[in-house]
């Protein structure tokens, strides 16, 4: 029996669910997240999805999101709740991250559940620790890996307007609007099978895409006037972000979230890095064009991974001696930055 069946069957009686995703989940995380529960929730399982930390407010409009179980790292209750809600569960389905520490303090009561594990994920060098895996590097999003998984199911039927909205809103960010070199014509078929399921491509971007508050624009205005800097040496742009800064400018889970792109968007820059405070320690967004491995290099570096050309990555160090560590490992780099 192959796996699909063998969870077709799992799923023939009601079970108790748990959906988990990254940390400051994105639109792929929540959207994938908040698709399958749709898909789950209606034929006859009970479903949860928790989130290990706050979601950005431009995905508030995900049907579903309100039900969301948030850990708060300020309210003990939250962690004890999702505690309670992992170690009850059948079946967890972990979705867009494949490496458990993604899930921080999630991380030891998934790895001891009881519960049959499901990993749904596109990020490159997974963990092993699942039962099931619905794992693909070549899948533009974790969403168009959920849209395969329930279609295959036999759930096409259950597939309305809010579980293709939320899918398709994976699909849309994770192709950077369908423009990153992630994009193929199975995108553009994906993207279409949703919008035959009821998926309103208009409706979704304006949600995500024009959704700013007068702070966060201003926050990008403030950082690409003083914060951008570029090495043209090694074709690299930087933007470190002090929480001095982002306190200035109120800002709010999510609002750094695209930030990185503008360096990247600079003619001949082919690595970009946005550093920023984050819950005591600096939390890194890389970017890169082409053959370069921005994957690699927070794996080596920044105890981070990602995708070749996305990746994030962490740093316990200051944000000053993030940068100058930054600094220093780019010379190992010269030659393939240089690279036409
Ligand atoms: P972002 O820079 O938008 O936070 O993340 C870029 C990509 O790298 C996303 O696919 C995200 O899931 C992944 N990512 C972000 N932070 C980390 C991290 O600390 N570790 C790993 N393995 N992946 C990360
Ligand atoms: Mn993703």
């Amino acid at each position: 029996m192959d796996k699909i069946q063998r969870l077709h069957e799992i799923l023939t009686i009601s079970r108790r669910v748990v959906i988990v995703t990254h940390t400051k989940p994105d639109a792929d995380a929540l959207g994938s997240s908040l698709g399958l529960c749709g898909f789950l929730t209606q034929t006859g399982h009970s479903c949860t999805v928790i989130t290990p930390s706050d979601y950005p407010g431009f995905l508030r409009w995900m049907p579903g999101s309100k039900a969301v179980h948030v850990v708060n790292r300020n309210q003990p209750d939250s962690q004890i709740r999702a505690e309670q809600l992992i170690g009850e569960a059948e079946i967890i389905f972990c979705l867009d991250f494949s490496n458990l520490k993604r899930i921080e303090t999630l991380e030891q009561p998934v790895r001891i559940a009881k519960a049959i594990k499901v990993m749904v994920d596109h990020h490159l060098e997974p963990e092993s620790f699942s039962d099931f895996d619905f794992w693909d590097v070549t899948s533009a999003s974790t969403a168009s890996l959920v849209l395969k998984l329930i279609e295959d199911l036999s759930g096409k039927e259950y597939i309305g307007k809010d579980i293709a909205n939320c899918l398709y809103a994976g699909l849309m960010t994770d192709t950077g609007g369908f423009r990153h070199s992630n994009t193929g014509a199975h995108e553009f078929n994906v993207a279409a099978r949703l919008i035959q399921y009821g998926a309103e491509p208009s409706k979704v971007a304006s949600s995500v895409y024009d959704s700013n508050s007068l702070n966060r624009l201003q926050l990008t205005g403030y950082v690409l006037c003083n914060k951008l800097t570029v090495l043209p040496e090694f074709h690299t742009a930087y933007m470190c972000i002090t929480r001095a800064e982002l306190d200035r400018f109120k800002a709010q889970t999510g609002d750094t979230e695209g930030l990185v792109n503008y360096g990247l968007s600079i003619e001949g820059v082919k690595l970009a890095v946005l550093m920023h405070d984050r819950d005591g320690e600096v939390k890194m967004s890389l970017r890169s064009t082409g053959a370069f491995s921005v994957n690699e290099m927070s794996r080596k570096h920044f105890k981070g991974g990602g995708h070749r050309n996305a990746a994030g990555g962490t740093s316990a160090e200051s944000l000053e001696d993030t940068l100058k560590k930054l600094i220093s490992i780019l010379p190992e780099y010269r030659d393939e930055l240089n690279k036409d």
